[in-house]
């Protein structure tokens, strides 16, 4: 039987075919629903053969804050949600502190998928997950971005430069010269937490660019 014979077979008997929305749209051209469906189905990397869930991102999709992390890690793998874990408690908390709730911005990694045993990310897996973040980077439009930890500094700005270094500073993203502020890792934070009061500080410069100071 041919597809044509197929499709009115099932057209006659009332069976409505489930036909893939995005199927061969470039990630670039994506909504939300489609860009979701392609995070969840995604096999361009290894990580694929590991992970439980997808880790695609959370919050408001209209928000003015963008937080960038680096990866799942067991709990966010688990639940399929970022930042979930007693990092991302104390990422909440931090918000919180600057009177932005943690429902107001949008989180999300540079990957969607854990990489196993916490390992750093390697080129290939973030090259082949950096067009979903670009997306999603497109279609929040946000008015800040804030990249917390080394992973997502230096892949989002292309550099090397150690975090210590590159925060209190105002970088920019992307064509749109989107305001990018860096801070320490909350992972790291609950290791050297006399470092608090830097993140602190980071907050309140993320917060003067929103406020348009
Ligand atoms: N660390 C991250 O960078 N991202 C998460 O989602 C959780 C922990």
């Amino acid at each position: 039987m041919n597809n044509v014979q197929r499709n009115e077979y099932l057209a006659a008997m009332g069976i409505r075919q489930w036909v893939r929305r995005d199927k061969g749209l470039p990630v670039a051209a994506l909504d939300w629903p489609a860009l979701q469906e392609r995070v969840a189905t995604c096999t361009c990397c290894a990580l694929h053969t590991s992970r439980t869930r997808t880790v695609f991102g959370t919050g408001n999709r209209s928000a003015d804050w963008l937080v960038v992390g680096e990866a799942p890690g067991a709990d966010e793998d688990r639940q399929g949600e970022p930042f979930v874990g007693r990092a991302g408690q104390l990422l909440t908390e931090m918000l919180r502190a600057t009177g932005c709730e943690r429902e107001a911005v949008y989180i999300t990694n540079i990957l969607k998928c854990r990489p196993p045993d916490n390992r750093d990310p390697q080129p290939d897996e973030v090259s082949s997950c950096h067009a979903y973040l670009e997306r999603q980077i497109d279609l929040i439009k946000p008015r800040l971005i804030l990249a917390v930890g080394r992973i997502a500094a230096h892949n989002l700005l292309q550099t090397n430069t150690p975090v210590g270094r590159m925060r209190g500073q105002v970088y920019h993203f992307g064509p749109a010269g989107i305001p990018l502020v860096v801070t320490y890792h909350p992972a790291y934070l609950l290791r050297s937490p006399l470092e608090k009061r830097k993140s602190w500080d980071d907050l309140q410069l993320a917060l003067q660019i929103i406020n348009g100071q």
